[in-house]
């Protein structure tokens, strides 16, 4: 719990609550388990819940259900590197978009099959190609040359034709609308053994309507493809799938109020993720349906989609053991062992903003009030810092303690993750319930 109002060190920022899962919260709230936890894994771990991703597979299958819409969820796999999603997705009559031979190797390693995955990604090696083929991938072709290698690998294999959307003219991903011309054309030629199923995109942003209004654009090429005598069965409509990490009011005020000097040494960011959106997660999704679901239906056209962050929304948080907290001037510097790499938030020039919670809470000694911190990581770099915004603490952290970052599996665990100081990477831990109690494991990967 923060508690800003306390402080006596002047420019702290207004509290950022993460919006947490009743799980995360329970799993936090035990008095003993992450500290065990901490005290067998000796440095930073991410804790997961695949029940929880596979809660959120199943309302966005419920939300094409609803519409009356045909289709398959395809999980983003590049946002987070587990394999208990796999097997989620397995499980959960789910799908997985990769983009890499060990990507796929992975997911057919727990038991997706190949007709259950799509592989993305520009200018895929023909290696990529030739084993997608070979277990019958959806393939999103970006490139005209792509689709030549693909057709020279000499195995039939089902295709997408990945779209240059016309709201993001500068994406190098796609195929313009003459290079869609020319491999239309192609995939008349070759349809003996290339099955054209249909379109693809990927937007930026986290808008239900240019999703809405591509897919209605691309329904009509479906129905001209399949004049041409191609199968043009399914639209993929990407991923961009809308998370919330805090509330409304907290998110507006501080976009409101804002000020470098919230930050330790004013440090200066242009742009953060947007931390509170609606609609959100499988409810975007019913209102990208809500606008074209029809079509799809009378048309009998499938909507597949490609959510990464949005499946692991609550679905996963991360903890740092506390090593060192000495004063910074009015504030404190925090130092956790772990590297920033494992909250990849910073390695784009931007912080994850959810405010991260110390542990165990409470727990202050009469002498021992509230403080402000940054919080750094455990490497010998000035610029491996965690959190750069001064957070409100009730007490200071003490060696021992932990320090957990709430909903981060969507790309913050492991994206960057590396060895560095030939630290070892954080594992992954997956909280069980067995006969009323908590046990865990590591994630086999
Ligand atoms: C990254 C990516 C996704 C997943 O995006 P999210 O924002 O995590 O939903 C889906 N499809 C493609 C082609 C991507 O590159």
């Amino acid at each position: 719990m923060t508690a800003s109002n306390q402080i006596t060190a002047p420019n702290i920022g207004p509290a950022l609550a993460a919006r947490q899962s009743e799980w995360a919260s329970a799993v936090q709230a035990d008095p003993t388990l992450l500290g065990d936890i901490a005290h067998a894994v000796g440095g930073p771990f991410h804790v997961i819940d695949p029940g929880r991703f596979a809660a959120n597979l199943d309302a966005f299958r419920a939300a094409l259900r609803a519409a009356g819409v045909q289709g398959r969820i395809y999980f983003g796999k590049k946002a987070n590197k587990a394999g208990a999603w796999l097997d989620e997705c397995a499980r959960h009559d789910g799908g997985v978009d990769v983009a890499s031979a060990p990507e796929l190797v992975h997911a057919l390693g727990h038991g997706v099959r190949g007709r259950e995955i799509v592989v993305t990604g520009p200018a895929k090696s023909t290696e990529l190609l030739w084993l997608a083929a070979r277990h019958e991938c959806l393939i999103a072709i970006d490139d005209l040359d792509e689709l030549e290698r693909l057709v020279d690998v000499g195995v039939a294999a089902r295709i997408l034709l990945r779209v240059l959307p016309p709201t993001g003219p500068n994406s190098r991903f796609g195929l313009d609308p003459e290079q869609l011309d020319r491999a239309l054309e192609r995939c008349v030629q070759v349809r003996e053994h290339i099955t054209m199923d249909g379109f693809s995109f990927h937007l930026d942003g986290y808008l239900p309507q240019p999703r809405a209004d591509l897919a209605n654009e691309l329904i009509d090429r479906c129905l001209d493809a399949r004049a041409r005598g191609l199968a043009a069965t399914a639209i993929d409509i990407g991923g961009g799938f809308a998370c919330e990490y805090v509330d409304p009011e907290d998110w507006r005020r501080f976009q409101h109020d804002y000020s470098d000097e919230w930050f330790h040494a004013a440090k200066q960011f242009n742009r953060f993720y947007p931390y509170h959106q609606a609609p959100v997660g499988a409810d975007m999704l019913t209102a990208v349906l809500e606008r074209v679901g029809s079509r799809f239906v009378e048309t009998g056209t499938r909507l597949l989609c490609e959510p990464g962050r949005a499946l692991l929304d609550q679905a996963g948080f991360t903890v740092f053991p506390v090593q060192g907290c000495k004063a910074r001037g009015e504030h404190f510097a925090v130092t956790v062992g772990g590297l920033s790499m494992s909250i990849s938030e910073q390695w784009k020039g931007s912080e994850f903003l959810p405010d991260p919670l110390l542990w165990p809470a409470g727990d202050s000694a009469a002498d021992d009030g509230p403080i402000a911190a940054f919080i750094g990581g455990s490497s010998c770099l000035e610029y491996d810092v965690l959190t750069w915004r001064k957070i409100a603490f009730e007490r200071a952290p003490r060696y021992g303690d932990l320090i957990v970052y709430p909903n981060t599996a969507g790309y913050q665990m492991d994206k960057n993750e590396s060895g560095f100081h030939q630290l070892p990477l954080p594992p992954k831990v997956r909280i069980h319930t067995r006969d009323g109690r908590y046990t865990w494991s590591i994630d086999s990967h």
